[in-house]
């Protein structure tokens, strides 16, 4: 089971965008990496261009880039507190996660 998963909200807790809060847009498993909205961005710097007889000129576009798995938490969407998660089987045998801080679960 996923410690993050697409959806969450999640705290940016080592780099140049610490302190930072956004949901999860892609999880990339096999290369420990999360892509979190409106955190993270790149620009890339595009060259003018032809397409279809038109000149598209030189433009900057903002990109999200993977942030490592390791350098977010979930925020807890119960205590708003980013928080380490932890498991549990429910009653009906399904398993969630929950929060460390306040043991709401996290679906
Ligand atoms: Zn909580």
């Amino acid at each position: 089971m996923q410690r993050v998963k697409k959806g969450d909200t999640v705290e940016v807790i080592a780099g140049k965008d610490r302190g930072e809060r956004g949901e999860v847009i892609k999880v990339l498993p096999k290369e420990n990496r999360v892509i979190v909205g409106g955190v993270n961005m790149v620009k890339r710097h595009m060259k003018a261009r032809q397409q279809g007889g038109q000149t598209i000129p030189a433009q900057i576009v903002e990109k999200d880039a993977p942030l490592q798995l390791s350098n977010v938490m979930v925020v807890c969407p119960a205590c708003e507190e980013r928080t380490r998660v932890g498991y549990r089987v429910r009653d009906d045998g399904h398993k969630v996660r929950v929060c460390k801080k306040c043991n709401a679960d996290i679906e």
